[in-house]
């Protein structure tokens, strides 16, 4: 009994462990739990629908107000910012369905765990019962057995065996218990992860709401802003309306003050402008009549103007007649006068006093010029007045360039083909070299005459091509150098061409072609190096030598090929000056027979080409061999003459001038060139003559010793005719 007892009482304890554990599961705390999560749930949803109402007032209300206003930009871009925050209440909204979903599993699982825990229930109230009715059986088998008391060990012992077996079902029970209570255990576990995640989906909602909120505020604010902004821009236009309409009625009180002023204005006029019309149609009465007026005032000129150009015409005719009779006068007179001059020209040029003529009355001047004719030249030697007249005469204040002027149509015509000589003549000292080279300062004619040619050139170069080549050469005692050679020294020979044509030429000698000013002056430099190596004392071989500068310009012409070449020599003669019977002797004297021939020689050339000999003596010297063929047929030939103004230079400028005037006074008829050269063979003449011992036999024929007769160019011209 004590067994069975023991047995009831545990039985009793399982049973409040059962009802215990029931109550502790609590299936009505988890359903408790899960209805709060789908209120919560609920109420959210709700919040979220009130939120997304908001949203969509919100966005309906500011699309009306201002567009382009500057806040527009703003607006959008709270707009999209609104849409963004849109989207992620989207997203939100979904995880929270998520969520309401997951809660929804857990609860149909809390249910289904629920339902099982009842069925275990039911089944161990089951058990007890049927335990508990053993139990009785068991009581009621006691107390019959305690009737009948034998047989009672065996009921015992029955119940022993019968209790074993209860025993087992206990453990069994108990084992299932403890089943039971570890899926409690599991199902606490999950719902405790479900809190969890309820808690997750809390904090999330609220971060939500918080966001929600902040766009909100966000969105207000805009709003806000839009609604100032808006306020503001109709106030300026309300200001701005205003005051153009006080504007407008200022100007409106201007315009009709002035309207008033105007039509005060229009009553003063109507008077001015009746008499204005008056005098209008008056005006027009008067214009009416004018064109006949005109007309017969038209006609009246016309015929004077006709009448005076008639009598204009007839005078033109007059005068075209007498011209063209003038032309023809002139034309003759200008023949007359080139057959007169010929193409030689003679022209004096007096230097002026200079410190080198000393002081006294050795250095006084002894020339003078006639006011009226520049063409005459007074000289008092030894107190006795003499005249000369020469083609032209330049006084001691002729500039460099009014000689160069006298000179210039010659130079040019060296471009046309033709030859030209210009030959500075007269004794040392009196201004050859300054009137053919001149100083750097003031150049002579050689460097102005190459400057003009180019010049000319140049303004001839779009139909001609032309070149220009200069040479250098001196001839000293006879024998003819290059002074642009290599080698100076170097005696150069004149040569007839081997073409047949006639012309000379000197092999070896130098031609630069120049092209500028700049290349004259290195020829120029060139040739003066050349001779100042060469000669120790310059200026006294300069005065015993003719220098020589030859000038070419060969040109083309572009069309028709046609090719002209021009020869300009421009020659510094040696000093005239002669030697008296006393000072000459060895070198000097041989130098003094040398310049007198060739200077004969060249007087005795330019006499026989003026006076249109059939011979002229070229051979007689190197200078006019060399220069044959720009002396003869229609070259041109300048001899300027320079003279020393001062009195103890009297005797070589007499004999200078006597030179000239016999040069130029060649043309004349028979009796009078005799009687010219007459004054050749002056005094002084015969002084040097005797002085002057020449062994050759054309210098023989030129001094006709002892003869002293007026005809002695004749009688060498006679004697020269044969040899020829
Ligand atoms: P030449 O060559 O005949 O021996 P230069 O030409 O050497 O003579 O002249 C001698 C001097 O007289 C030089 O100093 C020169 O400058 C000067 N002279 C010559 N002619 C003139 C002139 N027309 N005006 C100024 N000075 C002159
Ligand atoms: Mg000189």
């Amino acid at each position: 009994t004590h067994k069975v007892e023991h047995l009831k009482e545990k039985l009793i304890s399982q049973a409040q462990e059962v009802s215990r554990l029931r109550s502790e599961l609590g299936g009505t705390d988890l359903e408790k739990h899960r209805d709060l999560l789908m209120v919560e749930n609920e109420r959210l949803r709700q919040e979220m629908r009130r939120c997304e109402a908001e949203l969509q007032e919100l966005r309906a209300k500011p699309a009306a107000p201002c567009t382009g206003c500057e806040h527009s930009q703003e607006s959008a871009q709270l707009r999209d910012r609104l849409s963004q925050l849109q989207l992620e209440v989207a997203e939100n909204k979904g995880l929270l369905s998520e969520l309401n979903l997951e809660v929804q599993q857990k609860t149909d699982r809390l249910a289904e765990v629920e339902l099982r825990l009842k069925d275990c229930l039911a089944e161990k109230a089951q058990e007890e019962e049927r335990l508990s009715r053993r139990l009785r059986d068991s009581h009621e088998t006691i107390a019959s057995l305690r009737a009948q008391s034998p047989p009672i060990k065996y009921v015992i012992k029955t119940v022993e065996v019968e209790s074993s077996k209860t025993k087992q079902a206990l453990s069994e029970s108990q084992a299932r218990n403890q089943h039971l209570q570890e899926q409690v255990a599991m199902q606490r576990q999950v719902l405790k992860e479900m809190e969890q995640q309820l808690q997750s989906s809390h904090q999330l909602t609220a971060q939500l709401r918080a966001q929600i909120a902040m766009y909100e505020s966000e969105l207000e604010r805009a709003h806000g802003q839009m609604l100032e902004e808006m306020q503001s821009l109709e106030e300026d236009k309300n200001r701005a309306i205003e005051e153009a309409f006080a504007r407008a009625q200022v100007e409106m009180k201007a315009v009709h003050e002035n309207l008033a002023g105007v039509r005060t204005n229009l009553l003063t006029l109507q008077p001015a402008l009746r008499t204005l019309t008056n005098d209008y149609n008056g005006l027009k009465r008067q214009v009416r009549g004018f064109p006949l007026l005109l007309q017969e005032a038209l006609k009246s000129v016309k015929a004077e103007i006709g009448q005076a150009i008639e009598e204009v015409n007839s005078n033109n005719q007059e005068l075209l007649r007498k011209y063209r009779r003038e032309l023809q006068l002139r034309k003759k007179c200008h023949n007359e006068l080139v057959r007169l001059k010929g193409n030689i020209r003679v022209i004096a040029r007096v230097r002026p006093v200079t410190k080198e003529d000393g002081e006294g009355p050795e250095a006084t001047n002894a020339v003078t010029f006639d006011p009226d004719d520049d063409s005459i030249i007074h000289l008092l030697h030894k107190g006795k007045p003499v005249s000369f007249e020469l083609d032209k005469v330049f006084s001691s204040q002729a500039s460099q360039q009014d000689v160069f002027q006298e000179v210039q149509a010659l130079i040019t015509s060296c471009i046309d083909g033709f030859n030209v000589c210009i030959f500075a003549y007269g004794q040392t000292g009196a201004g050859k070299t300054y009137t053919m080279e001149g100083t750097p300062e003031n150049p002579g004619i050689n460097q102005r005459a190459l400057r003009l040619l180019f010049s000319e050139v140049q303004e001839k170069a779009s139909d001609w091509e032309y070149t220009i080549t200069v040479s250098a050469a001196e001839i000293y005692n006879e024998v003819l150098r290059d002074l642009l050679g290599q080698e100076p020294q170097e005696k150069l020979e004149i040569r007839l061409c081997p073409d047949g044509s006639g012309q000379l030429y000197v092999p070896g000698l130098t031609e630069f072609q120049v092209q500028s000013v700049e290349d004259i002056n290195k020829v120029f430099e060139f040739g003066h190096t050349n001779r100042t190596t060469e000669f120790t004392n310059l200026n006294e071989h300069s005065s015993r030598s003719h220098a020589l500068l030859i000038v070419t310009v060969r040109g083309v012409d572009c069309s028709t090929g046609l090719r002209t070449t021009g020869k300009l020599n421009l020659v510094d003669l040696a000093g005239s000056e002669r030697v008296g019977k006393s000072g000459a002797e060895g070198s000097r004297l041989r130098e003094a027979q040398h310049i007198n021939k060739s200077l004969s020689a060249l007087g005795d050339v330019i006499a026989a080409l003026r006076s249109r000999q059939g011979h002229v003596p070229f051979r007689n010297s190197k200078l006019t061999y060399l220069l044959q063929d720009s002396l003869s047929g229609d070259s041109k030939t300048l001899m300027v003459v320079q003279v020393s103004p001062v009195e103890k230079n009297t005797s070589e400028t007499l004999y200078s001038l006597k030179f000239a005037e016999r040069v130029r006074s060649v043309e004349l008829g028979p009796g009078s060139r005799r009687t010219e050269l007459g004054s050749w063979s002056s005094q002084e003449h015969l002084e040097w003559e005797s002085a002057c011992q020449t062994p050759q036999p054309s210098a023989r024929a030129h001094s006709a010793p002892g003869s002293g007769t007026t005809s002695r160019p004749g009688s060498i011209r006679r004697k020269l005719q044969p040899s020829a």
